[in-house]
């Protein structure tokens, strides 16, 4: 494994461009960094406070971050604000851009206008980057990871929140390890979820809660295990990954309601309170309650007020106070809040609950009661909806079988046996356009998005063989778009190969883009052009490639049809409005050269778009 590393790392060192963008997998990914301890420095009074300008270049001199001799070498010039992060063991080179927030924050000041500026952020770049790390402070990290996770909708790539409890450039720091985590998990596993990675764990966003305010371990979900564990090795729980079920594409919801409020019970806690806390503009409260969910059931002043307030309008959720555990109808003290109308939260965090609120009543088109139901459904892991601590993954007839034969008995053997299997045979399922096998696997436990040997879903498989039916299936269920295999493969660009329109288009609308380096792409069409082949261009264009793409040489796919007398694709590629007056290197345009080459056809074709082009500027 060193030994390939060694091999693959010294071919790129004597390669030129063209090789390491064949030869590395890449990831780009976009941080966004808004503030927090992370990147503060001491003041002159001696406090903690953020600097502006301050990260970038500093980050810049250190190797772990920045891999200046490749970045001088590779990147091309568009690229030059990148930071390049050293080739890692996986065989993967993540390339980051920082866009830092001005003014940086400490958490503490941050509102909901910021969680709207990062969710716009996201949207604005969505399509440009592989993952997305924001790095913040960590008191309200929890509030904006969970906000986040509600106002990203159809969310299909990871979100990463991170920062540390002792600044990145001082001499001790969790910083370094929980940037270059968060770096690393956004560039490398495609988890479409908002995540807070910190101390070596990566949490689902929504189930988070700040538990240390000392500890380079501040971060617990206290209901749910890690989404990862960042050892040695990284080892996703793919079970346990939020799957939104979709074919809709990704969109934010910005605008948040202001109008809710956390109420913690407390013994004798006073009626005038609870009214002036229900008064208006409050449009939906989070009851924190005791234990299992239960409120005093000797206080009817207290409950009155609570069932007026539910009468008006006002959503109430209860969660508990405890740190642990779930709210049930257990009790005759809680029952009689449910029966007043309040909404069980289940095992919500109170930051989860009050954002979810936020969000939902934000929804101006639904009507109290959907979103009254709405509060009620798991919307993004943040709740939990079946028990699915019940369900052991022992249990698996077929993964049983298999442990048996193979003399298997850990639980640890077992799950690596279930994690080689499933992928495979969901990807010989898809291959075989067999829905019925792919849906028996999902039912017991297989996750969809998983990638065999060489990364390859079973999405990637059936858009390689053109079946639309288990595409449809798989899209339905959650299947990720975005995965990309060992050659940095999509799904999308499997549906290229196979030309395969309904397929192509499909993908497309669910969100999937292209994500090849701009000269790979050329190349691909400028070959396809070379080949006349009209098919190969159209599955292209259909995948959104822009049709005036140039190489190395700056040679468009028209240069290449035209030069190698292509009138199919010369006439497909006019069509579809190539430029004929762009210029290679050699400042050759394709117009010159089909003068050159004396194809009549092929020039009275160009003059007659030329000759429009012209009639149609001069009209309007
Ligand atoms: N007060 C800081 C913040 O939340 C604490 C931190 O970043 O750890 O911004």
């Amino acid at each position: 494994m060193e030994n390939d590393l060694f091999q693959r790392r010294s071919k790129l060192a004597t390669a030129g461009v063209a090789e390491s963008v064949e030869q590395e997998q890449e990831a780009k990914v976009l941080v966004l960094y808004s503030g927090g301890t992370i990147g503060m420095r001491t003041n002159q009074s001696g406090v903690y406070e953020p600097e502006s300008n301050f990260m970038i270049p500093e980050l810049k001199k250190l190797p772990i971050f920045h891999d200046k001799s490749y970045a001088e070498k590779q990147l091309m010039e568009e690229e030059k604000d990148l930071l390049v992060m050293p080739l890692m063991r996986s065989g993967r080179r993540v390339k980051y851009h920082i866009k830092e927030y001005n003014p940086l924050l400490d958490s503490s000041n941050m509102t909901m206008s910021d969680w709207s500026k990062i969710a716009n952020d996201i949207s604005t770049y969505y399509d440009e980057y592989d993952g997305f790390v924001v790095l913040h402070g960590t008191d309200t990290m929890a509030y904006t990871a969970s906000a986040l996770s509600f106002m990203c909708e159809n969310l299909g790539k990871p979100i990463i929140l991170t920062g540390s409890q002792i600044p990145i450039f001082e001499v001790r720091s969790d910083g370094r390890d929980n940037f270059l985590s968060a770096l690393v998990v956004a560039g490398q596993f495609c988890i479409p979820e908002v995540l807070v990675v910190f101390g070596n764990k990566v949490l689902r966003g929504n189930r988070t809660i700040k538990n240390d305010s000392g500890s380079f371990d501040a971060f617990i979900s206290p209901n749910i295990a890690s989404i990862a564990e960042l050892e040695t090795d990284i080892t996703v729980d793919w079970s346990l990954v939020f799957r939104s079920g979709t074919t809709e594409k990704f969109r934010i919801h910005s605008e948040m309601c202001t109008n809710v409020g956390l109420l913690r019970l407390f013994p004798g806690i006073s009626v005038q309170l609870v009214r002036s806390f229900l008064q208006p503009p409050m449009q939906g409260v989070v009851l924190q309650s005791y234990g299992a969910g239960n409120a005093p059931d000797n206080r009817p002043e207290i409950l009155k007020v609570i069932e007026g307030a539910i009468n008006l309008g006002v959503i109430i959720v209860n969660i508990t106070q405890c740190t642990r555990g779930f709210v049930d109808a257990t009790y005759a003290t809680g029952k009689a809040l449910y029966d007043k109308g309040v909404i069980p939260g289940g095992d919500m965090t109170a930051e989860a609950a009050l954002t979810k609120l936020s969000y939902v009543l934000s929804k101006d088109d639904w009507s109290i009661k959907q979103k009254t139901k709405m509060m009620k459904r798991n919307l993004r892991g943040e709740v939990r909806s079946i028990h699915i601590e019940d369900i052991s993954l022992l249990d698996f007839e077929l993964i049983d079988c298999v442990a048996k034969a193979l003399s298997i008995s850990t639980k640890e053997e077992t799950l690596k046996l279930r994690d080689a299997l499933y992928p495979n045979l969901m990807c010989a399922a898809a291959k075989s356009n067999d829905t019925e096998a792919l849906e028996r696997l999902r039912s017991t436990g297989g996750n969809l998005s998983a990638g065999n040997q060489d990364g390859r879903t079973a999405l990637h498989v059936a858009a390689r063989e053109g079946h639309l039916a288990v595409v449809q299936y798989l899209l339905h269920h959650g299947a990720t778009i975005h995965t990309k295999d060992q050659h940095d493969h999509t799904p999308l660009n499997d549906a290229i190969i196979s030309k395969d329109h309904q397929i192509i288009t499909l993908l497309v609308r669910t969100g999937a883009h292209l994500t090849m380096h701009p000269i790979r792409i050329a190349m691909e069409l400028c070959s396809a052009a070379a080949r006349d082949e009209v098919s190969t261009l159209q599955a292209w264009r259909a995948a959104g490639a822009d049709l005036n793409v140039s190489d190395y040489d700056k040679r468009t796919p028209l240069h290449v049809a035209v030069s190698t007398k292509k009138l199919n694709s010369v006439r497909y590629l006019l069509e579809n409005g190539a430029r004929w007056d762009t210029e290679d290197i050699f400042e050759n345009t394709a117009e010159m050269q089909a003068k050159k080459t004396g194809c009549e056809e092929i020039l009275k074709l160009i003059e007659q778009k030329s000759r429009e082009e012209k009639a149609g500027t001069s009209n309007s």
